[in-house]
């Protein structure tokens, strides 16, 4: 018998054709059944879907529905609940089904056959038959050693098993929070033999640790299999063989970034979202969806736990897990101390640590000073008593940190005789020097040539590098402190002493496979003294023996035009802080740098206090009077064009159709009522690669009515596509609850 089937395929961006396809099947399929399919000349990989839930754009002419060419055998059909998770992805970011759909499942399984598929299966069925099972016992044969938890870890494992959540684990940084993810990982999957739990990071870099710590944790209970990792920096084979074992339900344990969030786990019970805040869980291509936002509806859709995690929560978080009465959704829990220094360990407080205490410093966390660069040598990019407290530290053997978000050797070089300056010819942005291989780059559209003998404009041959990046701060600090030698390096090479060793970390660095690990594997064998780094450098890392940490320019973001800016400046820096002294024998002792023009910034002074309620409170109020998020929803329509004209007259046409067909449009009058669209302006970096951008922010004190809106104005769009405003636009995409405007 023949069954009409609905079927998700991936269709170019835009395409007319839809992403919803009609096809036949003698055998009746159910929805979420993986099949190939014919689309125009080729076969493409498709997902059966509910009939009833998406509507068919394709040829609806019986005669002319094609069959489809087979079946994904041995793969069970995606859940339910996984088909809700990417309906809702696709109605909610405003993309089609079957680009949401194919492009949450690896990208293998499109290339492969049904055949090979086979053939892939059985051997990963023959893996498993052979792998180790668990057997409780740690590495040699030996008891599995667990830490003992904190009074405050104890305190917080048993709300998480006590309550539903969702739940804001705001935790000091070195507090423990991972102990308390594997706790809670643990404790669900030995009540549940067949549960699964989602573990999420924001990058990728900060995979390899957390799989170290997880495998070695779990292995032993569970076996080699038990663990499996999903993020783009794994091959393609590699992926799919992850994915497979979170399908059939013999991984217990995903850990992945953001695009782990679509992972098919047919028993999943916890979802944990580790640094919560951080913007990289945001897309910036596609479907822009946040993978925080998506875990919190996926555990509710799910009734699985979500544990989202920070010291630095996102302010909407934040504000989510404000007191139940006074409206809040998630169950906020706090571990305020790091490990090692919570009173109970703490016998005797030390002088210094009385001295921290009267500053202010909770105990154990470094202490903050800020360095009044009013107050020093004009265009001194290191402070004098910055650079004696650096010079003090390396003498002792300790190791500093020294971080500032700028790569390159200098971010523009000018001839001061015509003005002339690096100006990318493709973008509206400076061309970076990069002293090393003596390049200008665009990092923006990657546009490099060599830097020219002279000036290009002028023939003077004396350009000159403006402002720093990490590689000239790197050059820089390491002249400063030539005089500097090793403790205890005396030796028949070295008759005076070894110099002291500044290295860098940053994106140009670790371009390499591996670069990243030695490099940090160097900073953690005590080879380097000094770290120079951009951000990268900041996040995550567990860096034992630094016990200082310097910011030295980081006054830009109080001054933004994005109003997120101060929120991601004081998480940057609190997390910077959180690089000093992990080690709780030199913890005592370890600081934090600032130096700034705006000493008396509210922000540094709560971050002096470590206090990102009192932070947190204030910004709130702030955005609360303006009506900003997460007191009001926005979004984004970016369009691209070969002129700034056409893409806002774009932009604007379908503003005005909106305040006008619309309007017409039975029962709209109370939605449209609710939205407020701006005119279209410039991106704030307005040419890239030769391609004009410009922007359109919606926003509604109501989700709701925003949603609603998008919706409806999708047809507006793809209309003024078609029409006259339409020509020469290059393409258009919205942003729902947008990160940078
Ligand atoms: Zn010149
Ligand atoms: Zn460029």
């Amino acid at each position: 018998m023949t069954h009409w089937l609905c079927v998700l395929v991936q269709t170019p961006a835009h395409a007319s054709l839809g992403s919803v396809l009609s096809y036949r099947s003698e055998a009746l399929l159910a929805p979420g059944t993986l099949v190939r399919v014919p689309l125009g000349k080729r076969e493409t990989l498709g997902v059966v879907w509910d009939g009833d839930s998406a509507q068919a754009t394709g040829e609806l002419d019986p005669g002319k529905i094609k069959a489809i060419a087979g079946a994904l055998d041995g793969i069970a059909p995606l859940s339910t609940a996984w088909q809700q998770l990417i309906g809702f992805t696709a109605q909610y970011y405003q993309r089609s089904l079957g680009e949401v759909a194919l492009a949450a499942l690896p990208p293998q399984l499109r290339e492969l056959s049904p055949e090979q598929m086979q053939r892939r299966l059985k051997r990963g069925k023959l893996a498993q038959a052979k792998a180790v099972i668990g057997t409780g016992e740690g590495p040699n044969g030996g008891p599995l050693a667990i830490p003992a938890l904190t009074p405050e870890q104890t305190a917080v494992v048993a709300q998480i098993n006590n309550h539903p959540g969702p739940f804001l684990l705001f935790g000091a940084t070195g507090s423990g929070k991972t102990e308390v993810y594997l706790n809670s990982v643990q404790t669900l999957l030995a009540g549940d033999p067949e549960a699964q739990a989602l573990v999420m990071v924001p990058e990728i870099n900060l995979t390899p640790q957390l799989e170290a710590r997880f495998k070695e944790r779990f292995t032993p209970l569970y076996g080699e299999d038990a663990v499996v990792s999903l993020h783009s920096g794994m091959t393609n084979p590699q992926r799919l063989k992850s994915w497979l074992a979170a399908h059939s339900g013999s991984a217990r344990i995903v850990l992945g970034t953001r695009m782990a969030v679509f992972a098919s786990m047919p028993r999943l019970r916890l979802i944990v979202v580790d640094e919560e805040h951080d913007p990289s869980y945001k897309s910036s291509e596609g479907a822009r969806y946040s993978a925080r936002d998506l875990a919190v509806y996926r555990g509710k859709l799910e009734g699985a736990k979500v544990l989202l995690g920070s010291a630095t929560p996102s302010l909407e978080s934040w504000h989510h897990s404000r007191p139940a009465l006074e409206g809040g959704r998630y169950l906020r829990l706090h571990m305020p101390s790091r490990i090692g220094t919570q009173p109970d360990a703490a016998s005797a407080r030390s002088e210094q640590e009385r001295t921290r205490a009267a500053a202010g410093t909770p105990a154990g966390l470094p202490l903050v000073r800020r360095v009044d660069m009013n107050h020093q040598h004009r265009n001194a990019v290191f402070s004098i008593p910055l650079l004696e407290a650096i010079k003090e530290r390396v003498l002792r053997g300790e190791q500093c940190m020294v971080f500032l978000n700028r790569r390159g050797y200098a971010p523009v070089l000018h001839c001061a005789d015509c003005g002339w300056k690096s100006e990318c010819p493709h973008c509206s942005a400076f061309r970076v020097f990069h002293k090393i291989d003596r390049t200008l780059r665009c990092h923006h559209c990657g546009f490099t040539e060599r830097v020219p003998r002279a000036c290009p404009t002028c023939g003077n041959p004396d350009i000159a590098p403006l402002g720093r990046g990490t590689e000239r701060l790197e050059e820089h600090l390491a002249e400063l402190l030539a005089d500097v030698r090793r403790p205890n390096s005396i030796s028949a090479e070295f008759p005076e002493g070894e110099p002291i060793r500044v290295a860098r970390i940053d994106a140009d660095t670790t371009r390499l496979k591996g670069e990243l690990e030695s490099q940090l594997a160097a900073v953690h064998a005590g080879d380097v003294d000094v770290l120079v780094g951009t951000q990268m450098i900041a996040k995550g890392h567990d860096f034992r023996r630094i016990t200082l940490v310097a910011a030295v320019n980081p006054d830009g973001a109080l001054f933004s035009s994005d109003f997120r800016a101060p929120e991601r400046l004081f998480s940057l820096l609190m997390q910077a802080t959180g690089r000093a002294g992990r080690d709780a024998k030199l913890g005592a002792g370890s600081e934090m740098w600032i130096q700034t023009f705006q000493p008396a910034h509210p922000l540094y002074a709560a971050l002096k206090r470590h206090d990102y309620p009192a932070f947190a409170t204030a910004q709130l109020l702030e955005r609360e009077q303006a009506s900003l998020p997460p007191f009001s929803a926005q979004a984004l329509v970016r369009a691209e064009a070969r002129t700034q004209e056409v893409a806002q007259a774009f932009l604007n046409a379908a503003r005005a159709a909106a305040n006008t067909d619309m309007a017409l449009w039975e029962g709209w009058t109370d939605v449209l009522a609710q939205v407020t669209l701006y005119p279209a302006v410039p991106m704030s970096i307005q040419r890239v690669a030769n391609i004009e951008r410009a922007q359109m922010l919606i926003e509604s004190p109501s989700r709701a009515a925003l949603q609603r809106f998008l919706s409806g104005w999708q047809s507006v769009l793809h209309a003024t596509r078609q029409g006259p405003e339409g020509k020469g636009l290059i393409r258009w995409a919205i942003d729902v609850d947008p990160l940078a405007i």
